[in-house]
């Protein structure tokens, strides 16, 4: 598959395959990736930013620590990417990294994280203002990231619903019900135009709004 591009500038660089994420690339001169996917992932995303004429990426933002968004992150880095992410998140890719994977431990490689975010942090990278939104509830240290891109107020959610309405998976050793359901009311706050999930399809702000109500009503019926 190759890259789709969403926006002037924007692109889903490589689609949800059933171990790995979706993983956006934001950038023109300089890339930016909204997660990194897995290390079986990596090829398809650095072919396509080249038949795209976009440059290895400079950073990679990982909206939270699970392994399908942030495995390849150690190979990224070893390749000059600089990780960025919320401290909390941090914390799971450089020390407590049996959060990354619990079921497969042999797989995962503790990562350096070069920039640490707290919430509501602008980012100035790459000629790009990225918003930090801490939305804790699937993990400790999930996060969404907001950005102006050519105009459009993107939102990327990773994990905090699936397209279908309902919420991001409960197993995780850090999960909170309570906290999800106040990040989920504070994203709805958030004026964006166009919601772009860690999986399933990328969201219009109608049908955006629309799955994060039902996500609301189903905090009561989490997967
Ligand atoms: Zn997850």
């Amino acid at each position: 598959m190759k890259g789709e591009k969403l926006l002037e500038n924007l692109y889903l660089i490589c689609k949800e395959t059933e171990k790995s994420c979706n993983i956006y690339a934001i950038g023109k001169t300089e890339t930016i990736l909204i997660d990194c996917g897995i290390p079986e992932t990596m090829e398809a995303v650095t072919k396509n930013l080249a038949s795209l004429h976009l440059p290895f990426p400079s950073y990679i933002f990982i909206t939270h620590c699970h392994f399908d968004h942030s495995l390849a992150a150690p190979d990224f880095k070893e390749k000059g990417s600089k990780i960025v992410a919320h401290y909390k998140t941090a914390e799971a890719l450089e020390k407590d990294t049996y959060k990354i994977w619990p079921e497969n431990l042999p797989a995962v490689k503790a990562v350096k994280v070069d920039i640490k975010t707290r919430d509501n942090c602008l980012l100035n990278l790459s000629g790009y203002e990225v918003r930090l939104i801490h939305t804790p509830g699937h993990t400790a240290g999930a996060s969404c990231f907001l950005a102006e891109i050519s105009g459009r107020k993107c939102l990327f959610t990773g994990d905090l619903f699936l397209p279908s309405g309902k919420i991001g998976w409960k197993g995780s050793i850090d999960f909170s019900l309570e906290e999800f359901g106040k990040s989920l009311r504070k994203i709805r706050e958030i004026d964006f135009d166009i919601l772009l999930p860690g999986h399933g399809d990328i969201l219009d702000k109608e049908k955006g709004s629309k799955c994060l109500e039902i996500a609301i009503e189903n905090l009561k019926n989490p997967l």
